[in-house]
């Protein structure tokens, strides 16, 4: 099932026909009070939603997919997780272009461990990436994103995937500069997600997608999953030995290589086999 959220908080599911609103079903959530949980609630419950999106899908006619605004697919991500360096390619251009590598040695997950991207810089396919302090260089990620969909700790590998609740595609916007990774990947829009969630079900292996970013039509990062160094598991299972995983977090499973720089005025379309396509505007 694909789901998306559009135009303020809207929940749908999308087919050959549009999309299909089902905000009514969330009426089914447990209403909280303070203090709130910090995970999603929708992603959190997404097992007994899914047969009620279902049927309600089906029951009311789609919407013009060009006539609705769509927003990131995750409300309350409590946190965005990045892998560095996990691309082989990628970590050869970042030694050969010392604005990408600053001349620190490129470390892999084992030794560099993940980062941190703030919440607060998501956005969805219908927002513009924004680009902050023009006079420096802002360059597209493209990768796979996991969004988790049940608690996890201490899980194994084998275990990992059983704990994601599906797929999207997410752009890992950088700034460049010698600054934390966490400061300079962080900023409003930084942290691109959609065009919706495809739930894990329709894709069995997310270590095998082809992947594709073009910027004013010209391909940059063309690659497939199959390349990650640590695969999807893998990440899965070393993130939780650090963090509680919670339902509707996002892993950014790093970059292939044909990282490059956008700027204002700037097209991207972002492709991931079996998740879809996603048009960003970049402005300034
Ligand atoms: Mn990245």
């Amino acid at each position: 099932m694909r789901i998306c959220r559009f135009d303020g908080g809207r929940i749908g599911v999308v087919k050959d026909d549009g999309v299909h609103d089902v905000t009514g079903c969330l009426d089914r959530l447990p209403a909280l009070r303070y203090p709130y949980p910090l995970d999603d609630q929708l992603i959190a419950h997404l097992d007994e939603l899914q047969p009620l999106f279902e049927a309600m899908a089906a029951a009311v006619p789609g919407l013009d997919m060009a006539a609705v605004r769509l927003e990131n697919p995750v409300a309350n991500a409590s946190k965005v997780i990045g892998t560095p360096s996990n691309y082989k390619k990628h970590v050869e251009e970042a030694g050969r272009d010392p604005m990408i590598g600053q001349g620190r040695p490129r470390q892999t997950l084992k030794e560099a461990g993940f980062f941190l991207k703030a919440n607060t810089s998501l956005c969805g396919a219908g927002d513009a990436l924004v680009v902050h302090f023009a006079d420096r260089r802002t360059d597209h990620e493209l990768e796979l994103a996991a969004v988790i969909g049940r608690k996890a700790k201490n899980v194994t590998e084998a275990e990992a995937l059983d704990h994601v609740a599906g797929y999207t595609i997410g752009l890992d916007m950088t700034l460049r500069g010698a600054e934390d990774r966490s400061l300079r990947k962080s900023i409003d829009t930084y942290s691109v997600v959609g065009p919706w969630l495809v739930t894990r079900d329709e894709i069995d292996d997310p270590d095998d997608l082809d992947m594709t970013l073009r910027v004013n039509g010209e391909t940059r990062q063309s690659s497939n999953t199959r390349h990650m160094i640590y695969n999807v598991a893998q990440q899965i299972a070393i993130a939780s030995t650090f963090y509680t995983l919670l339902p509707g977090d996002i892993i950014m499973t790093g970059t292939p290589e044909g990282v490059g720089p956008v700027k204002a005025g700037d097209r991207m379309c972002a492709e991931i086999e079996k998740i879809g396509a996603m048009d960003i505007a970049v402005r300034d």
